[in-house]
């Protein structure tokens, strides 16, 4: 056994420049993997993951001083793009006058406004932290409410790493879901059934063989983490019926989609399609805290005053609501309402779909393309994708040559054929030409 040190490194004394691959190589010593989040670890891909030094507007340098326009957008909140003025001034001024004071404060309820504003389906939100613990809260709200068990969830949607979301379909609609994730205990997500995302007849079977015990629906309605499927319009329609048949609540986790495809969410793309259509609980993340841990649920006042400390239905955070965060979040909202907002980042983004396209068809490649507002997506297949079965049958392998030519020409894409790409404000006409250009370059050597 090694004596334990008798001096400790100074962290500020650390070497002033180290390479992507000995950061790398020192995370693994401390960070299971390397890193806090597993995609970042590049394990789809292949290859040595980027250490971020800093980001400013359409732009991230990572620590060896390399430039990539960023299409990740920490995974969707950047949509203003990093360090904009207006919120950086709100977060400085903000940490100045506290980090956290475990006690409200006037600007949650400006947020909490903010949001009921933006979003005619809520008329109360409550503040959390991350995703998942908002997707969490919501299936505990709807449990409480309904006094139900069971819930439903697509394959390939993804609602944060709560037990009992960590699930794969069954054999048959008679079983319920098995776990994904060891540490996960089978009895957990006994209740959670698995149904293939557009798919109307399992969901009315699903209804017509356990109507009475299914609490909730819950969906991603644009889902990104099958890198950009839409939930086909009658799908959502008939789930929307059923729920209101069998007393169900229909949950729209919006975490990705909210106020970034439209200012009033993936839900009022769907209005426009099916009228009056609304979702009862929505749940939302990633640009609500602009960068900062921020994410919030909600649903109409008669649902939400089951929450404690109202109803029986507990839920609580020591730093739900953060003063720093909800300052982020807030001065994003603000940014992202100006007239004309979603026309120019949904034009920017179609160029950038379009020109993708067009590279791929130049080179003969099989490539198809969507986008709303500012997320995207794209697969070397033929025909849009419907599910997550047909996501994972698109080549896997042109996705990973696509992926790092477009790396070694500065521009960063997510590291994972399943995972949804985001325009910012803060992305030029120069930007979307620079990154057709080398896509043309590198689906050329296709
Ligand atoms: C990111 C995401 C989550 C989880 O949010 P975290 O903040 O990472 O916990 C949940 N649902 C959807 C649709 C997401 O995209």
């Amino acid at each position: 056994m090694t004596p334990p040190p008798t001096t400790f490194p100074c962290p500020l004394e650390a070497p002033a420049v180290s390479t992507n691959a000995q950061l790398f190589e020192r995370a693994q010593r401390s960070i299971p993997g390397g890193v806090n989040s597993p995609v970042r670890a590049f394990r789809a891909v292949g290859g040595t993951p980027r250490f971020i030094s800093r980001a400013e507007g359409a732009y991230m340098w990572d620590a060896e001083g390399t430039r990539y326009i960023d299409y990740i957008g920490s995974w969707g909140p950047m949509i203003l793009g990093h360090g904009h003025p207006a919120v950086l001034e709100a977060v400085l001024s903000a940490a100045r006058e506290g980090f956290s004071f475990g006690a409200p404060t006037e600007r949650e309820v400006e947020l909490a406004e903010a949001i009921i504003e933006r979003v005619p389906s809520i008329e109360q939100v409550r503040l959390v932290s991350s995703g998942t613990e908002a997707g969490m809260s919501a299936i505990r709200l709807a449990r409480g409410y309904t006094g139900r068990s069971k819930i439903i969830k697509f394959e390939g949607c993804y609602h944060g790493h709560a037990d009992a979301l960590l699930v794969k379909a069954g054999s048959g609609l008679a079983t319920f879901g098995h776990p994904t994730s060891a540490g996960v205990p089978p009895e957990v997500v006994q209740h959670t059934l698995v149904l293939e995302y557009n798919n109307v007849e399992q969901i009315e079977a699903a209804f017509a063989a356990h109507g009475a015990d299914i609490a909730c629906v819950m969906i991603e309605p644009i889902a990104g983490n099958m890198n950009f499927v839409r939930a086909a319009v009658p799908f959502v329609k008939r789930i929307r019926e059923l729920c209101d048949q069998h007393g169900a609540l229909f949950v729209f986790d919006e975490v990705m989609t909210g106020f970034r495809v439209a200012l009033g969410s993936a839900q009022s793309v769907y209005a426009q399609a099916i009228p009056g259509f609304t979702p009862d609980i929505s749940v939302f993340g990633k640009v609500i805290g602009g960068g900062m841990p921020l994410a919030a649920f909600g649903t109409s006042r008669r649902v939400m005053e089951k929450l404690a400390p109202l109803g029986p239905v507990y839920q609580a955070g020591t730093l739900s609501g953060n003063p720093v965060a909800t300052a982020c979040g807030l001065a994003t909202l603000r940014e992202i309402s100006r007239p004309g907002f979603y026309e120019a980042l949904g034009a920017r983004t179609r160029t950038l779909v379009q020109g993708l396209q067009a590279a791929a068809d130049a080179a003969g490649v099989p490539f198809v393309v969507d986008s709303e507002g500012g997320m995207f997506g794209f697969f070397f297949t033929s025909t849009l994708p419907q599910n997550y079965t047909q996501v994972m049958a698109t080549d896997q392998a042109r996705f990973n040559r696509f992926f790092h030519g477009l790396l070694d020409r500065g521009v960063y894409l997510a590291p994972a054929l399943y995972e949804a790409g985001f325009v910012s404000a803060a992305h030029t006409e120069a930007d979307i030409a620079a990154t057709v250009a080398a896509a043309a370059d590198v689906l050329r050597a296709e």
